[in-house]
């Protein structure tokens, strides 16, 4: 690895000085400080029958993916990365490398919607089950692994109700059958969790969100040992699902500020939260920084900020979440989250539209539940966005 890469990498910098450094080569006099977007599908080989290290933008060799990737393992603190065309792209490859016809998953059964149509319906096709648990009951990891378990797979915090589930005893059934644990840790960031220093094996990125942090990129990352790195790189390599070179360098800028984006929306959300909480329109409001959080203890060990992410559950059910989001003019009604500006949207017409409300409610998602992607606005214009958006709700209500 090269000098300023290895400078980047080091556990012993800060991960501030890691998301500016971390992954860029080594300063050459004259040449940009910038690296050059490499824009190209295939590269000259040395002589006819050498290609020196074969490279091909599908194999996520590409200098702006190569860039990206060892910046994102400085930032995970593991040996390897990998960037891929999105989120997804990085939990169904990572998946795939790990299971063969007959295996056997065990899932957390808050997951992201299409993390969990990929699990429940997709991956049967293949010949590769899934038992879904509850990790509120975290002996019921162990109850479902059987000879054939491969495979355990968390996301914290969770989509939308932000649970944070004590992963340690995941990672030690892991540790004792010798099973690959891996982690959807989106909603934190590697500014907020960093889940191989909580023994995940695969700690994956929807990069889209956070990493990215300006809503003009899909991707996604995986991060690991190096052997497991290059198994989820060679189903990469047949499947496809390479990250563009434009969208790489891209990406590579969005995280030279991730930890400042994060820091300001960990704090604008939690006190956006607490203001929240004393309103009268506001039945129940969730955030991992707040005492009524029923995860708060475990987030306080486990994370170091609570996160941009928030919901509320309205009084006044669907309607009322109707009127308030059509009274915002600051924040926007839009699905995805991790953006430098605020995003609101309703569980009930996105991420669990398929769900019937019966199930919603039992997931603690009931009508009246919207979420927020906190972004880097003024706290001050924010709460007077939302007041205002409130008043106007009971105006038209009345
Ligand atoms: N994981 C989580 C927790 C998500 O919220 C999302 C998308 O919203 C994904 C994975 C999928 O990411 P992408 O849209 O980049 O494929």
């Amino acid at each position: 690895m090269c000098p300023r890469s290895t400078a980047g990498s080091s556990r012993d910098l800060g991960l501030s000085t890691r998301s500016v450094h971390g992954g860029l080569p080594p300063p050459v006099p004259g040449e940009g400080v910038v690296p050059p977007l490499v824009q190209s599908a295939t590269y000259f080989w040395g002589s006819p029958d050498d290609p020196g290290e074969l490279r091909y933008s599908r194999y996520g060799n590409n200098p702006n993916q190569t860039i990206v990737a060892e910046k994102v393992a400085a930032l995970e603190g593991t040996e390897a990365a990998l960037v891929l065309g999105s989120g997804m792209g990085a939990t169904a490859m990572t998946i795939l490398a790990l299971t063969r016809s007959g295996d056997h998953v065990v899932a957390s059964r808050h997951l992201y919607g299409a993390t969990k149509a990929l699990l429940e319906t997709e991956l049967p096709r293949r010949g590769v089950s899934t038992t879904f648990v509850d990790p509120d009951d975290p002996g019921s990891w162990r109850e479902a692994s059987r000879a054939r378990t491969r495979l355990l797979f968390l996301e914290i915090p969770t989509n939308p109700t932000l649970r944070v589930f004590d992963p340690a005893p995941v990672a030690e059934l892991a540790r004792e059958k010798g099973l690959v644990f891996a982690v959807d840790a989106t909603f934190a960031s590697p500014v907020n969790l960093r889940m191989a220093e909580h023994g995940a094996d695969a700690v994956i990125q929807s990069a889209t969100k956070y990493l990215g942090g300006h809503s003009d990129l899909v991707a996604g990352t995986v991060a690991g040992s190096r052997d497991l790195i290059e198994e989820i790189r060679e189903m990469m390599k047949l499947y496809g699902p390479a990250l563009d070179p434009h969208a790489a360098w891209l990406l590579e800028r969005g995280i030279r500020t991730l930890p400042l984006r994060v820091g300001r929306q960990n704090e604008t959300a939690l006190n956006l939260a607490r203001w929240l909480e004393t309103r009268d329109e506001v039945e129940r409001v969730l955030h991992p920084g707040l005492e009524s959080h029923p995860d708060h203890g475990v987030a306080a060990r486990l994370l170091d900020g609570p996160g941009g992410m928030l919901s509320l559950i309205l009084e006044g059910g669907g309607e009322a979440a109707d009127r308030f989001q059509g009274g915002l003019e600051l924040a926007m009604v839009a699905p995805s989250l991790g953006g430098v500006e605020t995003l609101i949207s309703q569980p009930r017409y996105t991420s669990h539209a398929h769900v019937p409300a019966e199930e919603r409610r039992a997931l603690g998602i009931p009508d009246g539940f919207v979420r927020v992607s906190v972004g880097v606005e003024d706290l001050d214009d924010l709460r007077d966005d939302f007041a205002r958006a409130f008043e106007g709700a009971r105006r038209t209500a009345a």
